[in-house]
């Protein structure tokens, strides 16, 4: 699939600091240790509505990743997916009597706008599902082959992943047998489902059903299951073991954990990923954000309303990636007054030195991205800058740069 443009990236001076970020699996912050080129693997949108706050948040969230390992002198691989085949889609598609491919188009024309207006580095590889279905069916065919997959006894195509086959089962997401249940009957999972071997157990892939679209493949005609489809992806481009797979924090379990599960069991290898990486979830008013209570907010009718997209990403950034929070009036009105300030000082014809405030930024964003503390830092040399002046012409562009480079917001 197409990617979006990239925005330029100026070089700063000097070198970033190794980053460190926090991991699901052992609950800890550690450093990534990425080699001369970083690994990421994003987890996508299912293009069945368009970009919410929520979404965006998380994007932004790993475009830090990417922004701060680059600017500590790696290469970045990074790979995003499109479920542009799935449940949603097609129930959504049925719903508005929509055609569910021309629906995921649009709403995936409208996440590069979005993402591109929001200055998010692109993927280098943005795969959809439905692309890599022949990939996705060479992988099935090596866990039935292992016989940790099998059909079931019903004349159906469909074809499950047997987890107890799997001893890493759980050491992604670390949650008991019970939350698992619920999480798995909650996010697209089908416990209930007869003739499974486990009721946790994941379809790979669903056999045709009449009215729904399938392709023909030696496993029998039918579509792929979601978390086999990042398996596939992730795998392919960047191999096992690389550095983060990202998401939002309702993908800890069970897709998370089902991909890594699937991807070492069909290699022999551990881990998939050497980070689990987990973004918070942004409500609305204090309320959670959700579908079915039809308060998202749309990244493109801000847009649309003409709030500029540097006043979302900043309010986005000021608050920490990992913490669920809320958006509101007020936190847009105060990033917009924010960049103002910001917009303001770097306009001026000298400032304050910037070397203190470059180190500061990069050291904060290398602890587990503390954007908090980031912007608060460029708040600190702006007020001086405005208050006080300054005597090196040279510090405002530096300024610029910095909110550009590392944090994406240009000013
Ligand atoms: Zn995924």
């Amino acid at each position: 699939m197409q990617s979006w443009p990239a925005p330029d990236v100026p070089r700063l001076p000097g070198r970033g600091q190794p980053l460190r970020l926090r991991d699901t699996a052992s609950s800890r912050i550690r450093p990534t240790e990425p080699g001369p080129t970083a690994r990421m693997y994003v987890c996508g949108i299912t293009p069945y509505d368009a970009t919410h706050l929520g979404h965006a948040a998380t994007y932004l969230a790993f475009d830090l990743v990417n922004r701060v390992w680059r600017d500590a002198g790696h290469d970045v691989h990074y790979v995003q997916n499109v479920t542009d085949i799935d449940d949603p889609l097609l129930e959504r598609a049925l719903r508005d009597q929509d055609d569910w491919m021309v629906l995921g188009m649009r709403e995936t024309a409208l996440f590069r706008e979005d993402m591109t207006a929001l200055r998010v580095l692109p993927p280098r590889d943005y795969i959809g599902a439905v692309e890599s279905i022949p990939e996705v069916v060479a992988l099935v065919e090596k866990l039935l082959a292992g016989d940790v997959a099998y059909r079931l006894d019903d004349g159906s195509d469909d074809i499950y992943f047997d987890v107890s086959t799997a001893p890493r089962f759980g050491s992604e997401s670390n949650l008991s047998h019970e939350a698992m249940l619920a999480f798995f009957g909650e996010r697209g999972g089908d416990p209930d489902r007869a003739g499974k071997r486990n009721r946790l157990d994941p379809h790979l892939w669903r056999g045709a059903r009449p009215g729904e679209p399938s392709w023909e493949s030696s496993l029998g005609p039918g579509r792929p299951g979601w978390h086999i489809e990042c398996t596939a992806i992730a795998l392919d481009r960047l191999g096992m073991s690389f550095d983060v797979q990202g998401g939002g924090s309702d993908l800890t379990f069970p897709h998370h954990e089902m991909s890594a599960v699937h991807a070492e069991s069909v290699t022999g290898e551990e881990p998939f990923a050497r980070h689990y990486v987990h973004a918070g979830m942004i409500g609305l008013d204090g309320s959670k954000m959700s579908k079915s209570r039809g308060n998202l907010v749309f990244v493109s009718r801000l847009r649309g309303d003409r709030v500029d997209p540097m006043a979302i990403r900043t309010a986005l950034l000021s608050g920490h990636y990992r913490a669920d929070r809320s958006w509101t009036a007020d936190l847009l009105d105060a990033a917009q007054a924010r960049l103002d300030r910001w917009r303001a000082a770097v306009a001026s014809p000298a400032g304050p030195p910037a070397e203190d405030l470059l180190a500061g930024v990069r050291r904060l964003l290398a602890d587990d991205l503390d954007t908090v503390g980031a912007l608060a830092a460029v708040d600190r040399w702006a007020e001086d800058a405005l208050t006080l002046g300054g005597d090196d012409p040279a510090a405002p562009p530096v300024v610029q740069d910095i909110l550009d480079a590392l944090l994406g917001i240009a000013v």
